[in-house]
């Protein structure tokens, strides 16, 4: 029998743990051709997350948990679940319901038709904040642009992978994953699905503006170097206007052109344009740099504190 392994992580959802575990658990007993796994990332919740699912592990051999010694974020959440699973199949799904995980039958359906990524796209989003919809749509606009390899729009981590693609992502050495990028980036055979995104079950969003900057600039950076190019671009146009204004000042020398202080303003604007492209240029660069920094260190993305249910080697 094919088992399928189901990855949730958690930071912060004792509102929404029980009956996420639930609503999944059903969803998978209704698969009555296949075995199932659920695994936890209790991403190092400080509110009663662990203790709730430890409740339910104790009395579920097939729910698996994993719980960080801090908060080291969804993606290493995610990364530490796929590490984890056994499955022939694996889905990622969050906790909080937005992804409705009566979908995961579609997606199994489809994965028996030898499509080897079932990605959900997001059709419609409820209960989400105009800025929030704004600043999603704009990022993949900017991501799709700027990449140079296709990453669907309006795709989150939901999504259902079979084992081949699974065990080629863990055995990618990088940090910083921006994982919906490198689901895509791997190839095989993928297929999209649309749903609706539901509203939160409870609780409120984790993912603040602080997380969601550090995700687009981990999408953005590890899937282009066009800003890098960016500023080649930016340094030869302000050495053209850096001549014009050359050209200006020594004509106004020669021509007398303004008699007040003469330069004062021309002086001003160009150094201060300049500092800004400079400043601009050394922050693109400082970002790339500091992945580079990431690596280099090669500390683990993620510390496990505690371990329930654990795999058998
Ligand atoms: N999450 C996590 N670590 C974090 C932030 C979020 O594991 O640091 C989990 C969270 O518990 C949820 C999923 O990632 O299961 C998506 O988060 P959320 O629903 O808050 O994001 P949104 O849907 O608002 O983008
Ligand atoms: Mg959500």
């Amino acid at each position: 029998m094919k088992t399928i392994s189901v990855i949730i992580p958690m930071y912060n959802e004792e509102a929404v743990a029980k009956e996420c575990y639930k609503r999944i658990t059903s969803v998978l007993l209704e698969l009555t051709n296949y075995d199932y796994e659920i695994v936890i990332v209790d991403d190092g919740s400080k509110d009663k997350t662990l203790e709730v699912i430890e409740e339910i592990a104790e009395n579920d051999k097939k729910l698996r948990v994993i719980s960080f010694s801090r908060n080291f974020g969804h993606q290493a959440a995610v990364t530490a679940g796929l590490k984890e699973t056994t499955g022939d199949a694996v889905v990622i799904i969050d906790a909080d319901m937005q992804d409705p995980p009566e979908l995961i039958k579609d997606m199994v359906d489809l994965w028996e038709d030898g499509n080897e990524v079932v990605y959900a796209v997001r059709a419609k989003r409820k209960g989400e904040s105009i800025f929030k919809v704004l600043s999603a749509k704009m990022f993949y606009k900017v991501l799709y642009s700027l990449s140079d390899v296709e990453i669907p729009k309006d795709t989150g981590d939901f999504r259902l992978v079979d084992r081949k693609v699974v065990d080629v992502i863990n055995s990618l050495p990088e940090h910083n994953k921006y994982l919906r990028g490198l689901f895509s980036w791997v190839g095989f055979k993928q297929k999209p699905i649309k749903y609706v995104r539901k509203e939160r079950l409870a609780g409120k969003t984790k993912y603040p503006l602080k997380k969601m900057m550090k995700l687009a600039y981990d999408g953005i950076i590890s899937f282009s170097n066009k800003p890098l190019k960016l500023i080649g671009s930016i340094g030869l146009l302000s050495i053209v206007l850096s001549f014009i204004l050359l050209v200006y000042s020594v004509c106004s020398y020669i021509f007398n052109w303004n008699n007040l202080v003469p330069g004062w303003a021309s002086i001003m604007v160009s150094i201060s344009f300049f500092a800004g492209v400079q400043l601009v240029s050394i922050w693109i660069m400082s970002e790339y740099m500091s992945r580079i920094y990431d690596e280099s260190r090669n500390r683990p993305e993620y510390i496990i504190k505690k371990k329930i249910n654990e795999k058998e080697e």
